[in-house]
């Protein structure tokens, strides 16, 4: 368990990197391998898993004042943009996207990580010399209904379908249904009850649902109270649009208080089993989060979604979307013609993101520390933004700025941000994630135990799904047990019982206080115990685990985040109705739903502000 892991995949990666990659003008070399950021993949993405290390320090060295005395005497590049995006996330970009749509002129995005894309961005491995790649966070998106504002955004930044086909079955073995989604619970589920339940070795349920649970070591009541959860006729009436008095009365209590009543089931069945996977994308307890969690995103985007085709996914998650805004916003960016296919596969050419003279310009590696208005923020024409890159800070000028890297870093970066919005950001929380991509050589193993997804109930994370992957770009159009693949795994740091601020807190000192080597022997442990009646070998099966760690990975809105609560306006109202001067925020914590959609129209609200102010 201890020995290594083989670097052959990595070592492949040098080669394939070695062919004409150039970051910053740099030969994209062999990554370092840090002992807490891990090994990063290889290609476009291989310095970027996650927030790395030198990602995180310079935030928390930002986040505790560490560089209030260079500000003032930072370089001035003498640069002056009409709009200057702080986070290079999907929002980030958007917001680039909407003002040249809308205005133009000259637009900086400015994110901290090697590559643009936020939290949808992409791992790449090289398993025995075929390319396996996963998402890194933002995964999913519904096929948008045709015509509506999905579909129109996706339309401008050359999105060329609305759905994707996906690889047909490989290889001799009968069939065996697959997911599209690592969320997809495909035909062939299993569950599992380690030590947990006093198992050693663990128990298999399989197909635990139809079996109503047979064999499962869980007690009577428990397992009444499951089953009633996934049978109960759920006909209560659900939020129309979002603001109705459904929704409202939604955001006056918990989602577990929501759970227990929906399905009548008990606090205890809601926190062993349902917690945090019921809580859908937002990582916490349900304790901790408004009810209305649960219907926000199908309220807020009616329009999108097709039952017959079901949720759609690029092989690399919604960093498809980023790439797609990077090619439109500066189409030498990536080689080839701005189609899904090219712009999917063809490497990025890092020189050409900050050019001088081209009209939007993405500035990496550099963390923004400062941003305030040049004199009173009623009258000021310009904002002064000044960021860190290697170990110098600069500074340049906006006419506009978006502020779309996210509540737990904004709060601390506006300077002359009024008391209202002060307030306003205290009351967003977020929470840690952590996403383990582990890629195996073939996953036979699986196949053999008659399943291709399967759901465990604690260790590290809830679940995993071997999917089939978006035939795009060169993806291999068919695939099988013996295929290579990569299994994603979330862990989530819930802590059903404390406060909302403290889960999260908590959480992201057990992510930031674990190493890759520790993180890598736990995952192989747990693996081995888990698939061993499928001769799963750890040493021989693994080719290597990527680790993107996320330490506000999503929002947790608690009870009256969404509507405000005795009077009190809504905290995302504040800062979505009162730009600050030349200043408005975006990104997808703004909606209190963590979706890729949210982030564009956050960054499309805030730049019509900018813009009608302009
Ligand atoms: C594990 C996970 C799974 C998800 N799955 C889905 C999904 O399936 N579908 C979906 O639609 N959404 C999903 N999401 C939601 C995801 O948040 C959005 O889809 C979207 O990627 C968020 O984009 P954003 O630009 O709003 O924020 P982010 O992606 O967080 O981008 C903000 C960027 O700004 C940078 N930044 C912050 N502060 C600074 C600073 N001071 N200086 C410079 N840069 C800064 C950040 O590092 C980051 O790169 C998921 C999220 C997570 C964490």
């Amino acid at each position: 368990m201890n020995e290594a892991i083989s670097r052959r995949d990595f070592v492949n990666g040098t080669l394939v990197a070695g062919a004409g990659l150039l970051l910053h003008g740099l030969p994209n070399a062999v990554p370092p391998e840090d002992p807490w950021t891990g090994y990063g993949g290889v290609g476009d993405y291989a310095l970027a898993n996650g927030n790395t290390r030198d990602v995180m320090s310079v935030a928390h060295f930002m986040r505790d004042g560490g560089f209030e005395r260079g500000i003032a005497s930072a370089i001035d590049t003498g640069e002056t943009y009409d709009l200057v995006a702080v986070g290079g996330g999907i929002s980030g970009l958007a917001a680039a996207v909407f003002f040249q749509k809308d205005k133009g002129g000259r637009c900086l995005v400015i994110d901290n990580h090697a590559i643009f894309g936020g939290e949808a961005k992409r791992n790449e491995f090289v398993v025995d010399g075929q390319s396996v790649v996963a998402h890194q966070g933002s995964a999913i998106f519904l096929v948008p209904k045709k015509g509506g504002y999905t579909d129109r955004f996706y339309e401008l930044i050359g999105m060329d379908r609305s759905a994707f086909a996906y690889q047909r079955w490989g290889g001799r073995a009968p069939e065996m249904p697959l997911g599209k989604s690592p969320y997809d619970e495909p035909k062939n589920y299993g569950f599992y009850f380690g030590p947990g339940f006093g198992q050693r070795p663990g128990v298999w349920v399989m197909q635990p649902w139809e079996r109503g649970l047979a064999g499962a070591p869980i007690s009577d009541a428990a397992r009444t109270e499951l089953l009633r959860s996934r049978t109960v006729r759920d006909d209560a009436p659900r939020p129309q649009t979002e603001g109705d008095a459904i929704s409202r009365q939604l955001d006056t209590i918990t989602l577990e208080e929501h759970l227990m009543a929906r399905y009548g089931i008990s606090r205890d069945t809601v926190r062993t089993f349902l917690s945090p996977v019921e809580g859908g994308g937002y990582g916490l307890g349900p304790d901790a989060l408004s009810a209305y969690c649960a219907y926000a995103i199908e309220t807020q985007f009616p329009e999108d979604g097709d039952d017959s085709l079901g949720d759609q996914m690029f092989p690399d998650g919604n960093s498809g979307f980023a790439r797609l805004m990077v090619k439109t916003l500066v189409p030498g960016a990536i080689p080839g013609p701005r189609t899904v296919d090219a712009v999917w596969r063809n490497p990025v050419r890092f020189a050409a993101l900050d050019r001088r003279g081209q009209p939007t310009r993405i500035r990496l590696q550099s963390t923004v520390v400062s941003v305030e208005h040049e004199g009173d923020p009623a009258s000021a024409t310009h904002v002064r933004v000044t960021y860190v890159k290697g170990d110098r800070l600069f500074r340049v000028r906006a006419r506009g700025v978006v502020m779309a890297g996210g509540s737990w870093t904004t709060k601390h970066i506006v300077r002359d941000l009024p008391a209202t919005h002060r307030d306003a950001y205290e009351q967003f929380y977020r929470s840690p994630c952590l996403m383990a991509n582990i890629a195996v050589r073939n996953w036979r193993f699986l196949y053999k135990m008659g399943m291709s997804g399967c759901r465990w109930f604690g260790g590290l994370g809830d679940y995993l799904s071997v999917r089939k992957m978006a035939v795009v770009g060169g993806q291999p159009p068919e695939f099988g047990p013996d295929s290579p693949t990569a299994l994603t795994i979330k862990v989530l740091f819930a802590k059903p019982g404390l406060p909302i601020g403290e889960q999260g807190s908590r959480g992201r000192a057990e992510l930031l206080g674990t190493s890759f080597a520790q993180y890598e022997r736990a995952f192989r442990e747990q693996m081995g115990d888990m698939f061993a009646p499928g001769g799963f070998d750890p040493r021989r099966d693994i080719a290597g685990i990527i680790l993107n760690r996320w330490g506000h990975a999503y929002v947790n809105p608690q009870p009256g985040f969404f509507f405000g609560t005795n009077g009190r306006p809504a905290p995302r109202d504040v800062l979505r109705d009162e730009p600050h001067g030349r200043v408005t925020f975006a990104n997808t914590d703004l909606a209190g739903a963590s979706d890729h959609r949210n982030s564009i129209r956050e960054a499309d609200r805030a730049v019509s502000q900018l813009v009608a102010r302009m």
